[in-house]
Order: structure tokens, then sequence, then C-alpha cells
């Protein structure tokens, strides 16, 4: 499904204003080539899928306790402590 979203770069005004433009002026937004909106693809969430090769859960920087991916996959999430 593809939605037409409101560019973040810009504001949807499809306009920026940087550095390098004086008073008054604005550059044609490079995120949307001043459209002011882009065009997302997006997959609707159905239910989660499995990753191969995965034994264990943990934080992403590596703190707490690691979980098996058993236990995430039960709904449980490694705890901070
Ligand atoms: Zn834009």
């Amino acid at each position: 499904m593809i939605i037409k979203a409101e560019c973040g770069d810009c504001g949807a005004s499809g306009l920026f204003r940087g550095m390098c433009e004086p008073e008054g002026f604005a550059a044609v937004c490079g995120g949307c080539q001043g459209e002011g909106y882009v065009n997302l693809k997006i997959t609707e969430f159905t239910r989660r899928k499995g990753k191969r090769g995965v034994h264990t859960v943990r934080l992403s920087w590596g703190a707490g306790i690691p979980i098996t991916y058993k236990e995430f996959q039960q709904g449980k999430r490694p705890c901070e402590k």
C-alpha cells in the first residue's frame, strides 16, 4: 500500500530554507522535489515473523539479563536488571 505523506524535510511546504538562502529566498526541497509530500510504501503488520539463527535476545546496548528466543516469542522481553 502506498500512501501520500507530508514530507518531513520541509513540513509539507515543498520549500527549504538553509544557511545559503538569503532573507526571502527558499530552495526547492530535495526530499520531495517541491511537491510537499512523499510516497510511503506501507506494509500492514499481520504477525511477527521469525528470525533464523537467533537463540538469545538481549537489549540493544548489551545490558541486562538476556532471555531465550523462545521466551521472546512467548511475549517476554529482556529486562534491564
Ligand atoms: Zn519536502
